[in-house]
């Protein structure tokens, strides 16, 4: 089974970027927006063996990689926050 590992790493992330943002917190489709335009602006890192999952933990460990995609979250929160792509 091929995984992308950016994905797990954004589900992980993501609790912690929007406690300002209440309504993300609460709406699984802005939640999911958040998500697809955050691993749209950032590369996949698929890993295939637990070789490949020791590869991509020890790269989320390179503080320049976590930044990188905290930042690609917070963008997409407030992209999803300024433009809800649902009725409220
Ligand atoms: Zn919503």
């Amino acid at each position: 089974m091929v995984v992308n590992y950016m994905e797990s790493l954004v589900d992980h992330l993501l609790p912690s970027l929007i406690d300002e943002n209440k309504h993300i917190l609460d709406c699984q489709k802005c939640q999911d927006d958040v998500k697809a335009i955050a691993l749209n602006n950032l590369k996949p890192v698929y890993v295939v063996t637990d070789k490949g999952t020791l590869y991509a933990k020890a790269k989320e460990f390179n503080p320049q990689f976590q930044v990188d995609v905290q930042q690609e979250i917070i963008k997409a929160v407030d992209k999803v926050m300024k433009y809800p792509q649902h009725d409220q």
